[in-house]
Formats: structure tokens, C-alpha cells, sequence
């Protein structure tokens, strides 16, 4: 059975890159037919954010990814709060200690700082020197009788083998020679990581660990201790770091890569996992407009690189607009736009709509429909430039009074014009026969009647085609703009 698992510290909320991992490990999933799990990693319990856990399981799901086992909705190898799990690691260590994979370490953390200090001096980098690793069993039980404070550290031994990473090919990191005995219980209990994180992935019966690169140094470590207490460990498979394009870390401290913060400016989730996906890891081809589904399809795990991924955060929108563009052409999802539109329609105008039918589920649905494609984000119709959607635009009597009987008499062949539409306005229709119209009168060029026609319509200057904004508008709505003009 394929069972991975996405496990974030709530330390922080999620951020893109560790949205990135959780949609590998999800497609990896779904590919083989497995399951995906979320496990949360609290051991660290100082540097825990409130908040932060439900908030990555809300946002899992928000992206269309949710866990099949978490913390939330539970499963056959919970709980999946290792706060929660705490018997379980002391019972493993404890098993190390008696196997003398493991031992107490007494050591004062003056001691550690001092070690540390000459370390620096002598231009080394700090490592414990595994002084407890030599004490009588006799010493062990006179210190943990007289209640000294105490770590257990495991005992790394020398000459680990290679492994065979996923996407890294053979590796190993000859860890006894960089590192001091790794600390495995901590002094308030709680176990390191390194412990939890092996004891887990066991239990949980996970056969497939994918996560970020940066723990590839770590995985000849936590062979070892697989290896002592005779388990058989998971597959390993590390992926490149995201990076932006410039090379450059993706900065947790920008604020703008929190995925709450995408959300927030309404991304569409599908064109978050889209430009992810979409820097050069895991695929055979780089294309736009991928959803979940064909990301599943499409993913080929022999095809992640070992360089990091660049992403460029710039073709957001781009991607976004062709992910807008989908959701309106489906039916349901369309009437969810819908109600969000009329909310915020709501909210950004309220009192200046004059004609409650432009929050008519109907008028909505056309205006999607027509300026799909062109649109990034939903919000892009509530910018000014499309306020004459949702509210008539006003025209000052100056400006009737400036019109000439020419533009008068257009404004009353278009006004008949509409009258006598017996189906459906259509934008290629209507623009062929305000051409026709145009050439009629004339003494005035085309593009000035369709500028009159464009302001009269939207106050604008710019925009939609004339013929697209009346097809938006409808007959009624036409009608009431252009009578005002022959007033
Ligand atoms: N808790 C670790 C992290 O935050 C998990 C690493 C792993 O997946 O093994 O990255």
C-alpha cells in the first residue's frame, strides 16, 4: 500500500512551500491509489504558533487536497498530533537505551556551551564529544536516582550505508564523523524530532517519505536508527527547493507567499498548485492549466530534478485567468462565483445600485460568460472599470446639451435598433449591425459614433467592445442609458 504523508511543524502557517510538498505527496497518492496523511510535528513545543495546525488542515482543504488521515478527521493510525504520541517515543528510546543503541547523557548544558565555545576557538564546527556514552551502568543509576536532569542521545555509529534516493540517486552522509550522538529525548521529555518523526512514519505505516531536500542529510541518520530497532524503513525521495525566480529564498517573512494570503486576495487554489507544478519538477511537459486531476494523471516521479525549482510569481494572474476561465465554463462551479460576485457586489456598491437586476443570478452569469478570459482575478470586476456593470454611469446635462442632431439621430437608430431584436442580443451580430449603422450617417466616423455610444453606455473612454458591453447591459438596461441622451 502507498501511504505518504505531508508533515509540517504548525510552528508557522503553510506557505507555498510546504503547499508544494503536501501536492506531492497528495498526487504521488492519488497516482498509486494510497492514501495521503497528515501528521502534525509539535514536539518543539516553544516555537508553537496558535492557530497555525487548524490552519494548515484548512488550508489543505481549501486547495483541494485535503488528508485522507489527520488530525481532524482521524484514521486507522492516529492521533496525528505527535503531543499526543509522547508514550510512544519514550517506549522506543527506551527500547534503544536496553539495546545500548541509546544511552542517558548527563551532560550540564554549561558543559555543551563550553564544548561549544572551544569548538569555535580551534575554528570546528560544535559537536558533542560522547562523553556519557562511556559511563558504568552503576553511574546511570545513581544520576537518575538522585534525579539528575537528563537527555538520551543515540549512539551513531560509524560507516552507514549508501541509499537509493528517489530523486537524488545512491546517497550517504557519513553523520558520526560531522555529528555528536543526536539528542533523541529531550530534557523536558519530549522527544527531537529525529525520533518522532522515524517512530511515526513507522507506525504510521508510511511507504513513501517525500519531502523537502533539506532533510537529505538527514536520512543516513534516521537509517540508522530504523536499522537498531530493526524496522524496515520507507522509501525516500527529497524534492529541489522552491526558489524564486532569481535564484533567491523564498521568504517566509515576505507575508505574501502565506497560502491564507493568496486566498485572501482571491487566487483561485487550482492556479496555486498550477504555477508550482509548473517549474520544471516532476512532469514531462511545462504547460498552463493543469488541474488536480491532470496533475495526477500527468505526474511522473522519475521526472523530478535535483536542481531547485524557479518559480516566478509574476505569471500568477496569467495563470489564475486561464483557472478563472474553467471554473466559469463549469456550471456548478460558475454559480459559486456567482454568489461570491453578488456579495461583493453588495459590499463594494450597495447603495449606488440603482437597478437591484444586476445582482440577478442570469445578469451575473453573462457577464462571466462574456468576460471570461479576459479577467485575472473575480475581484477584477469590481475595479472601477467595470463599475457600469453594476451601477449606471452618469451623464451631466452639459453633455446632453452638447450633442449634436447627428449623434442624436444615432442614439435613435440604435435605440430602434435594439427594439426590433427579436432573439438574443449576440456581440458578433450587434457589432456588424452598429457598423452598418455607423456607415449610414455619414458624415461621422466610426469611431467617433462608438466612442459616444462607449461613453453613454460605461463613462468610458476605454474597455469592453461596444457591442460586448450591450450584450452585458441587455435591452432594458441599453435602452435606459441611451433615452437619457435624447432627453
Ligand atoms: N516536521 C518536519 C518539517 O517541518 C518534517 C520533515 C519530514 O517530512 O520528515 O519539515
Amino acid at each position: 500500500d502507498v501511504r505518504v504523508r505531508f508533515a509540517p511543524s504548525p510552528t508557522g502557517f503553510l506557505h507555498l512551500g510546504g503547499l508544494r510538498t503536501a501536492l506531492y505527496n497528495y498526487i504521488f497518492a492519488k497516482k498509486y491509489g494510497g492514501s495521503f496523511i497528515l501528521r502534525l510535528e509539535d514536539t518543539d513545543q516553544s516555537r508553537l504558533v496558535p492557530g497555525a495546525a487548524e490552519s494548515i488542515e484548512d488550508m489543505l482543504e481549501w486547495a483541494g487536497i485535503p488528508p485522507d488521515e489527520s488530525p481532524r478527521h482521524g484514521g486507522s493510525a492516529g492521533p496525528y498530533l505527535q503531543s499526543q504520541r509522547l508514550d510512544l517515543y519514550r517506549q522506543t528510546a527506551q527500547q534503544l537505551v536496553e539495546s545500548e543503541h541509546a544511552y542517558y547523557c548527563f551532560c550540564s548544558p554549561q558543559r555543551l556551551e563550553l564544548l561549544k565555545k572551544e569548538a569555535f576557538r580551534s575554528g570546528q564546527t560544535p559537536r558533542y564529544d560522547n562523553r556519557c556514552r562511556h559511563l558504568k551502568a552503576q553511574q546511570v543509576q545513581e544520576k537518575l536516582a538522585q534525579g539528575v536532569p537528563h537527555v538520551i542521545r543515540f549512539r551513531l555509529e560509524e560507516g552507514v550505508e549508501p541509499f537509493q534516493d528517489m530523486v537524488f540517486g545512491w546517497s550517504r552522509h557519513e553523520v558520526a564523523q560531522v555529528e555528536g550522538d543526536p539528542v533523541v529525548i529531550k530534557a523536558d521529555g519530549f522527544p527531537t524530532y529525529h525520533l518522532a518523526n522515524i517512530v511515526d512514519d513507522h507506525h504510521m505505516r508510511i511507504s513513501h517519505v517525500l519531502r523537502g531536500s533539506e532533510w537529505l542529510i538527514s536520512t543516513s541518520k534516521h537509517l540508522l536508527m530504523y536499522k537498531a530497532l530493526g524496522w524496515t524503513p520507507p522509501t525516500f525521495g527529497h524534492l529541489p527547493l522552491l526558489m524564486n525566480k532569481d535564484g533567491s529564498k523564498l521568504s517566509k517573512r515576505q507575508g505574501d507567499i502565506f497560502i491564507q494570503s493568496f486566498q485572501r486576495e482571491g487566487v483561485l487554489p487550482e492556479a496555486l498548485l498550477d504555477i508550482t507544478t509548473n517549474c520544471g519538477s516532476g512532469f514531462n511537459t511545462n504547460q498552463m492549466g493543469r488541474r488536480i486531476d491532470e496533475l495526477i494523471s500527468e505526474f511522473t516521479p522519475s521526472k523530478i530534478t535535483t536542481h531547485s525549482a524557479l518559480l516566478d510569481l509574476e505569471k500568477l494572474p496569467e495563470f489564475n485567468r486561464i483557472h478563472l476561465q474553467h471554473r466559469i465554463e463549469d456550471e456548478a462551479q460558475c454559480c459559486l462565483l456567482i454568489r461570491d460576485l453578488q456579495g461583493q457586489i453588495q459590499q463594494t456598491y450597495s447603495a449606488e445600485i440603482q437597478d437591484k437586476d444586476v445582482l440577478h443570478e442570469d445578469y451575473i452569469r453573462r457577464v462571466l460568460h462574456l468576460r471570461k478570459g479576459h479577467i485575472y482575478f473575480l475581484k477584477d470586476l469590481l475595479s472601477p472599470s467595470y463599475s457600469y456593470l453594476w451601477v449606471r454611469p452618469s451623464i451631466s446635462s452639459q453633455q446632453v446639451a452638447a450633442l449634436t442632431t447627428e449623434a442624436q439621430h444615432i442614439v435613435s437608430l440604435v435605440l430602434k435598433l435594439i427594439s426590433e431584436q427579436r432573439e438574443e442580443l449576440s456581440v458578433d451580430r450587434l457589432a456588424k449591425d452598429l457598423k452598418i449603422l455607423a456607415k449610414q450617417t455619414k458624415a461621422t466616423k466610426y469611431r467617433e459614433v462608438m466612442k459616444l455610444l462607449r461613453l453613454t453606455l460605461s463613462g468610458l473612454e476605454q474597455g469592453p467592445s461596444v457591442a460586448e458591453m450591450m450584450v452585458s447591459l441587455g435591452p432594458a438596461e441599453i435602452s435606459h442609458r441611451f433615452q437619457r441622451l435624447l432627453l
